[in-house]
């Protein structure tokens, strides 16, 4: 079987073919391609969610930084995680991305310039996160509703099963599985969510655990890396 590590950048891999086909195909019929560029990043101040393997990815990549990057970056998380668990939206499943942004709380990975510090291995649900009209509507909370993402649920469900058929899927804010990756230990939210396909008698239909509501079938996405709030823009 392979290690964790791999199969995640199989499944990130995956994920970009899936969105380059996906871009393809929508311009092929005379759509304009995604507006998303270096610079952008207004999504990485909503809601981020990940599987706990992702985590484990970009800590090693942290791990890999020069250590003032890391300190700034291991700070970016705990500060991340003291706001978040004292708000209000800790309790929610999918919280309210309007209301998530008036938290003002990016991504503890986005630079002072506006770009990933793990581009390479971001999780799924970052690169599945495409607009499909311009960035003003990502940028303009009164306009943020209004927002149209280019997204194929199914595919999504499709591009995960490699991670389930491996056994435990945990998810849940990135940032909050970042903090439990690096420094050993850390809150959960209402969003955590763990399935545990290989070890059910219920087998692929059953044998989630977690949130009401919130097993494999009703949430597939949240497996996938991509949080129902993102998913829904
Ligand atoms: S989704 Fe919106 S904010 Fe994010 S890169 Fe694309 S246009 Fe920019
Ligand atoms: S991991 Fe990178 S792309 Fe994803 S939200 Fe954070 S800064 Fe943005």
């Amino acid at each position: 079987m392979k290690r964790p590590l791999a199969l995640i950048r199989d499944v990130h891999a995956a994920t970009d073919r899936h969105t380059e086909q996906l871009v393809r195909e929508v311009t092929a019929l005379g759509a304009a391609p995604p507006p998303c560029r270096a610079g952008c990043a207004w999504c990485c101040s909503e809601p981020v969610y990940a599987v706990r393997d992702e985590a484990r990815l970009i800590a090693v990549v942290i791990r890999r930084m020069p250590p003032e990057r890391q300190a700034e970056i291991r700070a970016a998380v705990r500060g991340w995680v003291e706001r978040f668990a004292t708000s209000a939206l800790a309790s929610e499943v999918a919280p309210d991305v309007v209301a998530y942004r008036r938290l003002r709380l990016p991504c503890p990975l986005l630079t002072a310039d506006q770009r990933c510090s793990v581009y390479a291995d971001r999780p799924s649900g970052c690169r599945l996160h495409l607009a499909a009209s311009d960035p003003d509507a990502c940028e303009d909370l009164a306009r943020r509703g209004g927002q149209q993402f280019l997204r194929r649920q199914r595919p999504c469900v499709d591009l995960v099963m490699p991670l389930l058929e491996r056994g435990a899927v945990e998810t849940d804010h990135l940032a909050l599985l970042l903090h439990r990756e690096l420094f050993g230990e850390g809150p959960q939210s209402a969003a955590h969510f763990v399935a545990d396909l290989a070890d059910s008698p219920a087998g692929r239909n059953g044998g989630a655990s977690g949130p009401p509501g919130g097993g494999i079938g009703p949430h597939p996405a949240r497996a996938a890396g991509v949080a129902p709030a993102r998913v829904a823009g």
